[in-house]
C-alpha cells in the first residue's frame, strides 16, 4: 500500500516511513493539487483535514485521522490498515525504513564512502550505515536510537492496550 500525507500529518509520515511504509510528501499544500497527485501515485490520503477528507473520497481512498498526538495516530493508522507495529523490532530500523525525509529506499553505504557526509564523532563511533538512493542523505544507528526505541514502545504500548 502507498499514501500521500498531507502537510498536518508529516511527522506521522516520517515515522511511517522510518517503519518501512511507503508514504510520499505532500507536493503541495493545496487541495485540489494534492488529490492530483494522490491520483497519479494512486495512493491513499492521509488527512487530519475534514472538509479534504470529504471532498478527496470521490476520488481517491482516504484516512481521515483524529487525533494530535502522535501515539494516537499510530494506532489509527494500525487500526484502519492492520499494519503490524507490534511485529517491528528496533533491530529492523533502518534497514527496512524508507528515507524519512524524501521516501525513497535506503541502502547499505560502505563507510567509507560516507567519511566526507557525517560528523567525524559519528563517523568514528558507528559502524553500519545506509544511505538514501535519491536525496543521499545518510543514515545511521545512532544518537536517536534512544528516542526511537523509547517512541517505538509507547506506540506499541498504546496501540496493544487500544486492541482489547
Ligand atoms: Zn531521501
Amino acid at each position: 500500500m502507498h499514501f500521500v500525507a498531507d502537510v498536518m500529518l508529516s511527522r506521522l509520515a516520517r515515522w511511517l516511513r522510518l517503519l518501512g511504509v511507503s508514504v510520499s510528501p505532500a507536493e503541495s499544500p493545496e487541495d485540489d493539487l494534492l488529490l492530483k497527485q494522490c491520483l497519479k501515485e494512486k495512493a491513499t490520503l492521509l488527512t487530519r483535514d475534514e472538509k479534504l477528507a470529504q471532498r478527496a473520497r470521490d476520488y481517491v481512498p482516504c484516512l481521515l485521522f483524529r487525533s494530535n498526538s502522535l501515539e494516537q495516530q499510530m494506532m489509527e493508522f494500525c487500526q484502519a490498515t492492520g499494519f503490524p507495529l507490534s511485529g517491528i523490532r528496533l533491530s529492523d530500523v533502518p534497514s527496512l525504513s524508507r528515507c524519512p525525509l524524501c521516501n525513497h529506499a535506503l541502502r547499505p553505504a560502505p563507510k567509507s564512502s560516507v567519511k566526507n557526509a557525517v560528523r567525524p564523532r559519528s563517523f568514528a563511533r558507528h559502524r553500519l550505515f545506509w544511505r538514501c538512493v535519491h536525496c543521499k542523505q545518510v543514515y545511521w544507528k545512532g544518537s536517536h536510537e534512544k528516542k526511537i526505541r523509547y517512541a517505538l514502545q509507547k506506540m506499541k504500548l498504546r496501540v496493544k492496550s487500544a486492541s482489547f
